[in-house]
């Protein structure tokens, strides 16, 4: 097997496995009451395409098809390595922030019944763990795939996002728990322990 199918058998496999984590919440998330929904606009769903598109359906086509070819480059062991280590980081944390998120969780803005601040586990030193898991899918899809496109398209849907959608969550989140959120913001950084 070449380098390249190993880095694209595992990218398929990193993606398999993501939905795998995200559906027993996804099947959970129908069935719990929705207090706020203000924020689940079209905005939202717009911004939420052009992170699939980046994440899943670009890099799916190149994986399938090897387009666009004239954008491909040399694959390398290291490289492939490194990102097949980098998923399995970003599973894990995805895998986590589900956990501690539990009836919390939600695809778009929303908040639930009886919605609580989570603040512990992976959430005591960064407020957005599960965008961490992202940016480091999209590490390890640049890690991966050998091509200009496919590689980096998942940071700029991600990225995309992630900016347009940040501040009006911690909108959203202030607005609910007040007090209480600007003091875990003042001791918690965005998606980088002690960094950002
Ligand atoms: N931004 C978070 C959560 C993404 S899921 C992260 O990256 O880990 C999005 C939903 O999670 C939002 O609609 C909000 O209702 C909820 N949420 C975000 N942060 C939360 C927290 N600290 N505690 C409880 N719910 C939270």
């Amino acid at each position: 097997m070449s380098l390249v199918t190993f880095a694209k058998i595992a990218w398929t496999i990193g993606v398999l496995a993501w939905f795998l984590i995200r559906l027993p919440f996804q099947i959970k998330a129908r069935k719990t009451g929705v207090a706020d929904a203000r924020r689940k606009n079209a905005r939202e769903m717009i911004l939420l395409s052009i992170s699939t598109c980046g994440l899943g359906l670009v890099p799916a086509l190149y994986v399938t098809t090897g387009f666009p070819a004239a954008l491909s480059y040399a694959p390398s062991p290291a490289l492939a390595t490194l990102g097949v280590m980098v998923f399995l980081s970003a599973l894990w944390l995805f895998w986590r922030t589900h956990k501690a998120l539990g009836r919390q969780w939600s695809v778009s803005l929303e908040l639930r019944e009886s919605h609580k601040l989570i603040t512990s586990g992976v959430y005591e030193h960064v407020r957005h763990p599960m965008y961490s898991a992202f940016f480091l899918w999209a590490l390890a899809q640049a890690l991966l795939l050998p091509n200009l496109v496919a590689g980096f398209s998942g940071f700029v849907g991600f990225g995309i996002l992630f900016f347009l959608r940040v501040g009006e969550e911690e909108a959203m989140m202030r607005e609910a728990f007040g007090a209480e959120y600007d003091a875990y913001c003042a001791r918690t950084k965005r998606v980088v322990p002690f960094l950002y």
